[in-house]
């Protein structure tokens, strides 16, 4: 498999420009197909393998991009196959009802060619679980980035053992099942051909060594259950619904293994006044006729208090106006703030208003009569 150049989204039948529901539905359709629970064709599996690599790229915001930019390679070069197929995509495979992604592929896969993992079939301390959790921030937040503080609870190292499992002061032994290294051989024969299936030891979980005392604050774990508080940036731009993603801040592993990720889903409140539109912010706000005709100024609410926005003479409906670099800044560039202006006309009027406004009416050469004429000409 090495060497092959994929292309994702030619795997999963989708175009570039896909959305993620389109891809969704691609790979279900396909995964159905190709499930090695129900195809026993000899291409299944590689092609169960394909399509769900390209899927567990292309349903990650952020692999999607590196993808995008620099390809397989790309992908390949910076994740390890459990950052791809990490506890997110596992999930939502489990949501399609396909089972335990796991399971299926130590049922069936040998790997996927991806060089970490070829090293093992999860043998030693197993890394930690990934965390997901959401952020609301605010559109302020998005316009010029801020730090925020979030905690998060997580499994962590244990105070009391350090993360060994083992009470202080007592020692780990030599694994009597597996004689300390860990795995276990189980040999098949099938034909003419021998099959060894290496698995972790049972006993000690692929440790080679098994704890004497359990400690007993974290029950031999070697994990207890802290809230932390981590410190996240939020960069400029961000997309409500995108995640950031900090590595190694998830759960540590059991008795020393590398700790999982955490997943932060960026949610932006609504503002009450002003509405995103790329990097420009949307505000509507209705002014009175005679203004609209003389021309004057408001003032309009924007992201820091308020401004004083120009309405020239003569503006109609529907007109946007427009507050230069008060928009969102991301990536060197800044957006503005759009004002739509709509003209609004009194409802209910006193006799001397209906007076005031017919003479203006009669003035303007608009008046009932001529309107009616007009109305008849056209149709
Ligand atoms: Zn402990
Ligand atoms: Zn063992």
């Amino acid at each position: 498999m090495a060497g092959r150049k994929k292309d994702y989204y030619e795997i999963l039948g989708v175009p570039r420009n896909a959305t993620k529901e389109e891809i969704k539905r691609a790979f279900r359709r396909l995964a159905l197909k190709y499930h090695p629970d129900r195809n026993k064709s000899p291409e299944a599996e590689e092609k169960f393998k394909e399509i769900s690599e390209a899927y567990a790229v292309l349903s990650d915001d952020e692999k999607r991009r590196i993808y995008d930019a620099y390809g397989v390679d790309g992908i390949r070069g910076r994740y390890t196959q459990e950052d791809i197929f990490n506890t997110r995509f596992k999930d939502l495979f489990r949501d399609f009802g396909f089972g335990d992604f796991d399971d299926l592929f130590n049922r069936f896969f040998r790997d996927f060619g991806f060089g970490t993992f070829q090293r093992t079939v999860r043998i030693g301390p197993k890394r930690g679980r990934d965390i997901e959790t959401t952020m609301e921030v605010t559109l302020k937040d998005v316009a010029y980035g801020a730090e925020k503080e979030i905690e998060v609870p997580r499994l962590r190292r244990c105070s009391v053992c350090g993360g060994t499992g083992a009470e202080p002061g007592t020692g780990e032994r030599t694994c009597p099942r597996c004689g300390g290294t860990g795995r276990i051989e189980h040999r098949r024969v099938s034909g003419f051909a021998q099959m060894i299936r290496i698995v972790p030891c049972d006993r000690c979980g692929g440790r080679g060594t098994i704890i004497e005392h359990p400690c007993k604050n974290c029950g031999g774990s070697g994990l207890e259950k802290k809230v932390a508080k981590i410190r996240v940036s939020i960069p400029p731009g961000v997309e409500d619904g995108s995640y950031l993603i900090l590595r190694g801040e998830g759960e540590d592993g059991e008795r020393g293994g590398p700790p999982g990720d955490l997943y932060i889903r960026v949610r932006v409140r609504p503002h009450p006044h002003l509405v995103r539109q790329g990097l420009d912010l949307l505000h509507e706000a209705e002014i009175d006729f005679p203004l609209a005709a003389l021309g004057g100024k408001i003032r309009v609410p924007t992201l820091d208090g308020e401004a004083e926005l120009e309405i020239p003479a003569g503006t109609q409906s529907g007109t946007i106006l427009r507050l230069r670099g008060k928009g969102i800044r991301a990536g060197g560039r800044t957006g503005d703030e759009l004002v739509r202006i709509t003209v609004r006309v009194p409802k209910r009027l006193t006799r001397r208003q209906r007076e005031l406004i017919k003479e203006l009416a009669r003035e303007l050469g608009v008046d009932r009569v001529k309107k009616v004429g007009w109305w008849r000409r056209r149709f």
